[in-house]
């Protein structure tokens, strides 16, 4: 990135800062109280009379969220697009008893109570969509859903990933209520019950293995004839007597009563014989999809199409644009990393602005000279 053309930019930028109102709305490029209509004074206009927001987030789950937090406490303004999915995985998730300093709490109310602690540092929440990036210029632009486009000066990523599904009857029914696809968030709600994993990864062994201290019984479900898991992983298993494995079958159904699950139907791939089987629990565990689609040939991404981060700073391949969370994370996949993920992006982003000129004490974004800028050069 060139710094000549930072300084260029910046120095056409002058702004105040308001303490926001809840709900807001992106409407003609301009971000406004949903209740009034009122614009509120946070976008700035450039050299260029384009609008630029200092920062923004792209995803509203625990890592974006945190990161909101974190930034609204530094009152640099900064917007989260809240994506498709509001909250992330967590508002599909049940009751959650991992996220430190609640005993148990449904995942959408947890996400509730952190949407508002962000809103009362200071960030904005904009329910919209980015749908394309341009990080080749700076400050980067990003279209959204609604049809408007922005700047940003500095991005961070927390777009999460998307547990792949099995699209078969009873698994969107139930999701949340008896289907799951994270073991580490849910097995103590499996006590003494039967469960089946469905998968032959390495992460059907994870959820097997974390489920084995407390349900009755663990059904691993493996579609073909060998598991793709790692050797020494699958070795792990047979240190278990609750734990067994299914081959050449895979789920068809996932039959309940309404409220919960209590059966599943199961397909033989050699024979196509069918069978009905009493079960408790559904864990899948047949992968994830990074939610990276609009960062393909922009920065650089592992090859399963997880963004590749610098661990300390989170920073991507692109300087000023940050990445935490799921989206940069197949390791834990836990709301409470992606959180602390997102921290730590928010660390990386006030560096970023610091140096490319940030004031702190004003709250603005100024150059005290200009030499101090040709310096940075
Ligand atoms: P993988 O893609 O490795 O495995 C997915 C599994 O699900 C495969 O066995 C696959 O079967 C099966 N599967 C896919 N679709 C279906 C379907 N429709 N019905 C039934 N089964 C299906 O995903 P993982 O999440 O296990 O792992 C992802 C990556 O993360 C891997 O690189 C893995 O090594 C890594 N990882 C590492 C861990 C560790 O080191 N501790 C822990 C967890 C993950 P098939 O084999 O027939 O294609």
């Amino acid at each position: 990135m060139q710094k000549k053309m930072r300084f260029l930019v910046l120095a056409g930028l002058v702004f105040s800062y308001h303490i926001l109102p809840s709900k807001i709305v992106l409407e003609n490029n301009i971000i406004k109280s949903a209740l009034t209509k009122k614009p509120l004074d946070i976008i700035f206009k450039d050299n260029q009379d384009e609008k630029t927001i200092p920062v923004v987030i792209i995803g509203s789950g625990p890592a974006g969220l945190s990161a909101g937090l974190y930034m609204g406490r530094t009152k640099i303004p900064t917007v989260i697009f809240a994506g498709d999915l509001p909250g992330g995985q967590l508002m599909l998730t049940g009751d959650v008893e991992n996220w430190p300093g609640v005993i148990r709490d449904r995942g959408s109310n947890i996400i509730s109570i952190l949407e508002q602690q962000t809103m009362n540092a200071g960030t904005f929440i904009v329910q919209d969509t980015v749908t394309k990036v341009d990080f080749s210029k700076w400050p980067f632009k990003l279209n959204l859903a609604s049809g408007d486009s922005v700047n940003a000066l500095s991005i961070i990523i927390a777009t999460g990933s998307t547990p792949k599904k099995l699209n078969i009857p009873g698994e969107k029914e139930y999701w949340g209520n008896g289907v799951s696809s994270c073991a580490v968030c849910d097995c103590t709600f499996f006590k003494d019950k039967e469960v089946v994993v469905v998968g032959g990864g390495d992460s059907a062994v994870e959820n097997a293995l974390q489920l084995a201290g407390y349900a009755k019984s663990i059904t691993i479900l493996v579609r073909k004839e060998t598991m793709r898991a790692a050797p020494v992983m699958q070795d792990k298993l047979q240190n278990y007597n609750n734990i067994k494995i299914v081959y050449n079958n895979y789920l068809q159904e996932i039959c309940g009563n309404g409220e919960y699950v209590t059966h599943i139907i199961l397909k033989n791939a050699l024979t196509s014989e069918v069978a009905t089987v009493p079960m408790d629990g559904v864990f899948l565990a047949i992968g994830y999809n990074p939610n990276t689609d609009i960062f393909k040939n922009v920065l650089s991404l592992d090859r399963i199409g997880y963004i590749e981060v610098d661990k300390k700073t989170k920073q991507t391949s692109v300087e000023g644009v940050f990445a935490a969370g799921d989206v940069e994370d197949y390791d834990f996949r836990q709301a409470v990393v992606a959180g602390s993920s997102g921290c730590q992006a928010h660390f990386g982003v006030v560096n970023f602005l610091h140096t490319i000129g940030w004031s702190d004490r004003y709250n603005t974004l100024c150059w005290p000279n200009k030499d101090s800028a040709i310096n940075l050069e």
